[in-house]
């Protein structure tokens, strides 16, 4: 069917539903370019006030989908499984998780995005490790599924483009925060990789997209509605997102991070990593579960340690990095850091972690438009946690930088840190990182 964009712009700007064909035809002409940049964004402009009714999403997601091919891993002889984390702030997860996962003997083609807003991306962090390669090929992921069982890869020219293309645009066009596009975003990835079962993060609070449990509980619903239709097992951990996970936020600082909880190492002087080591077992515990290698959830997380502490996670990740071309032991690190400390004692009560991640951005780990281009050593070390008791004169943050122009900004990132943390008397309470567990 021949579309006039104008036309299906004005409509979705009034409120009204778009069929699915006006839909196919939008995704299609976004694809080949005869649909230009200014009518994507204006059309996600209309959705991310107007919204999108479960039909319209469904069609959405499935012409997403169908703009690339959908792999099969059927000839592996096993359930092949993935994660996905609706985004937050120093949130790593999928480099501790994909590693384990394939160690217990479950698939896992992983296929991420670029940072997207204030939040980061796993093929950013990835690409932060010299030479690593998150574009391989459809055969190159093939042929690594086939011996190493596990690849982390980007969308590409084949697999989901319209994901591709449409993401970029949204971290730059303010229309991230919707929910029929996260959706269809998320699960056209998920769904064409060929998958049996998802485990989905769904992230609220300061740092996430949603803010609240109740949108968030939205979010994960109409995810899981998406996967239940296409008949794959999914299961969604409800976690909070009011302070960044773990202590660094930055792509080569966080791959740094990733690699101490894999090895039981220190990264930067520090050694516990409890919140982000914690989650990545229970979601790669989940993740083991529906891929059938083990009875419940619970024995899939007794694995998951187990793997981990064996340093097997490790030797999965060196090996991966290996086959896509990465440099692990090449890690950058940052020539140029400043500390900044606290001017009054008390308790860290609060994160807007929101700021936190801009601040990161705004030093250069990550873009304000699609052209930028991120310095991997940039980041934020985050010294303190909620509840934690503070001193005058103690650090909060340490601040990184390769790059002078992300130096050049240490000044602005350091009020936008100051502002984003609240120092109070009274002693807070800190509810436990997972809030809700669901399966469909
Ligand atoms: N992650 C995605 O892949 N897409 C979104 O829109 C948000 C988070």
């Amino acid at each position: 069917m021949k579309i006039f964009a104008p036309e299906i712009i004005k409509k979705k700007r009034g409120g009204c539903a778009l069929t699915a064909e006006e839909i196919r035809g939008l995704v299609a002409g976004y694809v080949d370019g005869s649909i230009p940049d200014y009518q994507m964004s204006a059309l996600l402009m209309a959705i991310f006030f107007q919204g999108m009714n479960g039909a319209e999403t469904a069609a959405l997601t499935e012409a997403m989908l169908r703009s690339g091919e959908v792999l099969d891993f059927s000839s592996l002889g096993k359930i092949a499984v993935d994660k996905h984390s609706t985004g937050g702030v120093g949130d790593k997860t999928s480099l501790i998780i994909a590693p384990i996962v394939a160690a217990a003997g479950v698939p896992v083609p992983m296929i991420s995005g670029r940072g997207l807003g204030h939040t980061g991306g796993t093929l950013d962090k990835l690409e932060s490790i010299p030479g690593f390669r998150v574009d391989i090929g459809l055969e190159g992921l093939r042929q690594q599924m086939g011996t190493l069982g596990f690849a982390m890869v980007g969308q590409s020219a084949e697999i989901c483009p319209a994901d591709k293309k449409m993401y970029a645009l949204r971290d730059v066009t303010a229309t991230v925060e919707s929910i029929p596009l996260i959706c269809a975003s998320i699960m056209s990835k998920k769904l064409a990789e060929g998958i049996g079962g998802l485990v989905l993060d769904v992230k609220y609070g300061s740092g996430a997209f949603m803010k609240t449990l109740e949108t968030a509980e939205d979010l994960a619903d109409k995810l899981m509605e998406i996967g239940h239709r296409h008949g794959k097992k999914v299961v969604a951990l409800l976690t909070r997102m009011d302070q960044p996970l773990g202590h660094f936020v930055g792509n080569a600082l966080e791959v740094g991070e990733c690699i101490a909880i894999m090895k039981g190492e220190s990264f930067l002087g520090r050694n516990t990593f409890a919140d982000c080591r914690e989650l990545s077992l229970q979601l790669a515990g989940e993740m083991i579960w529906l891929g059938g290698a083990s009875v419940d959830p619970q024995s899939g997380i007794a694995m998951a340690r187990k793997i981990l502490e064996s340093g097997q996670a490790w030797t999965q990740f060196e090996r991966m990095c290996e086959a896509q071309g990465g440099r692990i032991l090449a890690l950058p690190q940052a020539e140029n850091r400043i500390d900044i400390v606290s001017d009054r004692e008390g308790y860290v009560s609060a994160f807007d972690t929101e700021g936190v991640g801009l601040a990161a951005l705004i030093i250069g780990a990550g873009r304000a438009k699609s052209s930028d281009t991120i310095d991997p050593t940039a980041g934020v070390e985050v010294h303190v946690k909620l509840g934690d008791r503070i001193s005058k004169g103690d650090r909060i943050y340490t601040l990184y930088a390769g790059a002078p122009s992300g130096v050049s900004r240490f000044k602005e990132a350091e009020v936008r840190l100051l502002s984003a943390t609240t120092i109070s008397l009274q002693k807070p309470d800190v509810p436990a990182l997972m809030t809700k567990r669901k399966v469909a």
